[in-house]
């Protein structure tokens, strides 16, 4: 029996991004001391006392059929907190409770693309936002962001890849770069989206990893409130990767139609799960800065090492819970490091590759091991990429190996 195009069509050909992260995993379950440096999964798991807020509202009850656009008081707490933090008015009816951020980029793409429409993303990407688009029938066209560009956007490529696009997807702080977008450079993305007449969808859940700089978020901008849609979450922010949950803010009608795609897609948010997170967000900013610290602390350790050496050069970034490497000094692409690093030093990291064309030749490392684990593998990177700097001749035995 024949599957439709829509769905077999999510995974384009070849690898899907994710093929490094599997290999290292699987090393790992072997039973091989493999240091992840994969995925953006914190080293703790969620709070207690946010799980007993889950568990109190389990026993109480709130184990029944969800209220779909949300529970009202999480909605109202969402909205609260996106009209502090930005300076825009923003009520419950701007607010969707969604499982998770990635549901909420669905959901987005759903609501702006119709089947064959372009929808642009910005590359380098997060691995899932091709699929994303090509779930709702859209077609993904890459901006790309170069790394002589700091891996912002520039407009001139944005309106160059326009006609015939219904949205821009923007990330910052950015996965996998870490950079964050500036005032100026927001101010392009917007002037372009407005002269292109674009929807603006802009994930936002690494708005509280912020190291240096200031988040901003786009929908704060002249005339930008009406075609923007922000996906919110919990993942990143609470360490709640598991309990799905996260938020689309957008104005009104956007929320009403993507209530009807809730009602006929997920039915919700498991009630007990949206509880815990208006209990979360009640911890406010200081528990957020909390759970963000171990990475603010790892990203500290790490330049300090990438600053004693020549051969790695960290892109710039102000945020989020990885560092991009330029590795092109070894001699290889950021697929063949990664296979070799994972072979040679049993360390994993995404090759930049995985997330789209303007990343090749680069790695992404994720801070997301104790402090001494991650000091010990990122050294043992930096000596690995030095000896290939060092021996072309080691490194085409291990181009051969790798084959
Ligand atoms: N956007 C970005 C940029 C991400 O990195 C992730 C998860 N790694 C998501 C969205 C999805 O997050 P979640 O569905 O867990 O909220």
């Amino acid at each position: 029996m024949q599957l439709s195009r829509q769905i077999s069509g999510i995974h384009a050909s070849g690898p899907d991004g994710w093929d490094a992260f599997r290999r290292a995993r699987a090393m790992a379950r072997a039973g091989e001391p493999v240091i992840e440096l994969t995925i953006g999964e914190h080293d703790i798991r969620t709070d207690p006392q946010i799980l007993d807020a889950m568990h109190r509202a389990a026993l109480a009850g709130a184990t029944g059929y969800p209220a779909i656009p949300g529970i009202l008081p999480l909605r109202e707490a969402v909205a609260a907190r996106v009209s502090e933090r930005t300076g825009v008015p923003t009520g419950v009816e701007n607010v969707l409770i969604v499982p998770g951020g990635q549901a909420g980029l669905f959901a987005a793409h759903h609501a702006v693309c119709d089947p064959g429409d372009k929808a642009l993303i910005c590359d380098p990407y997060y691995a899932t936002y091709p699929g994303t688009v090509r779930a709702v029938g859209g077609r993904p066209v890459a901006v790309p962001c170069r790394p002589g560009n700091g891996f912002r956007p520039d407009p001139a490529d944005i309106l160059a890849r326009a006609s015939g696009a219904r949205s821009l997807l923007i990330n910052s702080p950015n996965n996998p770069t870490g950079v964050i977008y500036d005032r100026a450079t927001l101010d392009g993305i917007a002037g372009a989206v407005r002269e292109a007449d674009l929807w603006l969808i802009s994930d936002e859940v690494y708005d509280t990893q912020v190291w240096e700089g200031r988040h901003l978020s786009p929908r704060a901008l002249p005339d930008m409130a009406e075609r923007t849609i922000v996906i919110g979450s919990m993942s990143k922010s609470h360490a709640m990767t598991g309990s799905r949950i996260g938020w689309v803010v957008a104005p009104e009608p956007v929320i009403a139609a993507m209530d009807a795609l809730a009602t006929n897609t997920t039915y919700g948010v498991a009630g007990f799960v949206q509880v815990a997170a208006l209990f979360a967000l009640s911890l406010g900013a200081g528990f957020e800065a909390e759970i963000a610290e171990p990475f603010r602390r790892r990203r500290a350790l790490a330049r300090a090492l990438l600053e004693a050496q020549n051969v790695v050069r960290l892109i710039p970034s102000g945020g989020a819970m990885y560092l991009m490497l330029d590795i092109r000094a070894t001699g290889l692409d950021g697929n063949a490091f990664a296979d070799a690093l994972l072979e040679a030093e049993k360390i994993g990291v995404m090759p930049g590759e995985s997330f789209g064309q303007a990343a090749a030749g680069h790695i992404r490392v994720a801070l997301t091991v104790a402090d001494d684990r991650f000091t010990d593998a990122l050294s043992r990177l930096l000596a690995f990429a030095a000896r290939l700097a060092a021996a072309p001749e080691a490194r085409t035995a291990r181009l051969k190996r790798v084959e």
